[in-house]
């Protein structure tokens, strides 16, 4: 994309800061299904989003009801104005995905996975409306792409995606920018939450409501078709970040697995350590973990 005529937000910052604010405004929700609410959001600062599509993360402060979140923006450190008080007052911070950018309209869609009005994302989208304010944070235009984490090498011919509904936004951009093949497992709480996604994959939908889950699947898939090797070391940190990306991945295989920490870890066990896959071959990413709020 073209970054245009600075605007205001990037005039008050140094060309060097890595994340930028952006005050959106909400444009339109429509609720996809039993889980899936898309949230528009729209703002002029958007004309210095730096969109690379595909998985690209972002994320969505969730300041306090009735903060004029277009001043919040024009803070010269938005970070100290975050964290200002204790860590125990600070807005919930929250990570999601691109699902859409019209660059002509500046606005974006989200996909939010409801999951509750219990926790601070799930409950604000749940209720989203017109004209309500947020503010997103996202890397400033010219940085190194640093939140897209879908990097298969170029000559890979088999391309593997696993995925929960917290990860189907992102799967989804990916497997409508693909063409080539792949395969995706994708696990959704109820049958309407099967959304369409354009492009050639082949996507086997997994519904919990009906009993079926992504890991025992994937991993007979992995079993029929993942090329073996040696298994390799995992190391796996109790209370760690449950993410690799790998820079080089290499080879013919590549697989991408986002969702639950619990179920990601244990597919990425079965591929490295137990059929021998190179690691470089394999993103994985815990997007959630049960019973723990996301970290701000
Ligand atoms: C790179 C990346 C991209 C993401 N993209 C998206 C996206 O596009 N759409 C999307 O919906 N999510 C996405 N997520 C996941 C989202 O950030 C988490 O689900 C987040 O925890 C939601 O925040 P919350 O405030 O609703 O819940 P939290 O306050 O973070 O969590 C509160 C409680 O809810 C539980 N919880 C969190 N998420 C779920 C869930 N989905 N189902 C059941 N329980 C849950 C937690 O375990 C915790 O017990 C993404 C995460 C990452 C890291």
């Amino acid at each position: 994309m073209t970054v245009t005529a600075p605007a205001a937000v990037r005039a008050t910052r140094p060309a060097t800061e890595p994340y930028l604010p952006f005050a959106l405004r909400v444009t339109n929700s429509v609720r996809l299904s039993t889980t899936f609410v898309r949230v528009t959001l729209a703002g002029e600062s958007l004309v210095d989003f730096d969109y690379h599509g595909l998985d690209q993360r972002m994320s969505l402060l969730f300041l306090p009801p009735g903060t004029d979140c277009e001043a919040f923006a024009r803070e010269p450190d938005w970070m100290a104005a975050w964290r200002s008080g204790p860590p125990s007052s600070w807005a919930p911070l929250r990570v999601y995905t691109v699902r859409a950018f019209r660059p002509e309209a500046r606005e974006i869609d989200v996909d939010f996975a409801l999951h509750g009005v219990g926790s601070p994302a799930s409950r604000w989208a749940s209720t989203a409306k017109a004209g309500d304010g947020i503010v997103m944070i996202s890397a400033a235009p010219g940085h190194p792409i640093t939140d897209v984490a879908w990097r298969p090498p170029a000559d890979a011919s088999r391309l593997l995606l696993a995925a929960d509904e917290t990860a189907l936004p992102a799967a989804a951009s990916i497997l409508e920018a693909l063409h080539r093949p792949a395969r995706a497992f994708i696990e959704v709480p109820f049958p309407d939450d099967r959304l369409t996604i354009a492009g050639p994959a082949e996507i086997t939908w997994l519904v919990r409501s009906e009993g079926e889950r992504l890991e025992p699947v994937v991993r007979e898939q992995l079993d029929r078709s993942a090329p073996a090797g040696t298994p390799g070391d995992v190391v796996e940190q109790e209370d760690g970040d449950v993410w690799d990306v790998p820079e080089e991945a290499a080879g013919g295989f590549y697989a991408w697995l986002a969702g639950e920490a619990g179920t990601v870890v244990s597919l990425r066990r079965h591929l490295v350590a137990e059929r021998g896959v190179d690691r470089r071959a394999v993103a994985f990413m815990g997007y959630w973990k049960k019973g723990r709020a996301q970290p701000n």
